[in-house]
């Protein structure tokens, strides 16, 4: 339930034709220390040329567990929607998506910065996993449990020879 489909080192190492290829429509974005530093109040202009680029080819939207001020902000000068507070591990937000936009889960994928929320959502939800690495080292105060958790399940896993960067899991 951990383990993402694919595990690349950051969002813009992420193959997305070959995502495209597979038929996914929609990306769905984590925000912190996926899409952004917990410091940027507002998006860089690395992240904003990639996301325009990206909304050529995909339905793309920001699913964060936060609905402060701030996030909103954030989501509006970047250009995308989303839904705010996601409570994932919860599939609820995904599910709305899913309804609002017609998409079939398959079609969708989640894309995030740790296992027990972003991949443990899209996994039970049934979209495409994709982990990458946190931008930063800094986490809000909740996050860090999240953590010390995440690393005792990707050992198990890399223990195993799974885990790799820029590997793809179908299963
Ligand atoms: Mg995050």
């Amino acid at each position: 339930m951990f383990l993402p489909k694919m595990y690349q080192k950051s969002i813009y190492e992420i193959p997305y034709p070959k995502l495209k290829e597979k038929g996914i429509r929609c990306l769905v974005f984590d925000l912190d220390n996926t899409l952004r530093l917990l410091e940027e109040k507002s998006p860089n202009p690395k992240t904003k040329k990639l996301i325009k680029t990206l909304q050529q080819d995909f339905k793309v939207l920001l699913l964060s567990n936060s609905v402060s001020k701030e996030v909103l902000a954030y989501r509006e000068d970047l250009g995308i929607e989303g839904i705010g507070s996601a409570r994932k591990p919860s599939t609820k937000g995904l599910k709305e998506i899913a309804t609002q936009y017609h998409l079939k889960n398959s079609e969708m994928a989640m894309i995030g910065d740790q296992l027990v929320t972003d991949v443990l959502a899209g996994n039970r939800f049934g979209a495409y996993t994709i982990y990458v690495d946190p931008l930063g080292k800094k986490d809000l105060k909740i996050t860090y449990f999240n953590r010390f958790i995440e690393r005792r399940i990707i050992n198990h896993y890399q223990r195993k020879g799974k885990f790799k960067r820029g590997e793809y899991y179908e299963s």
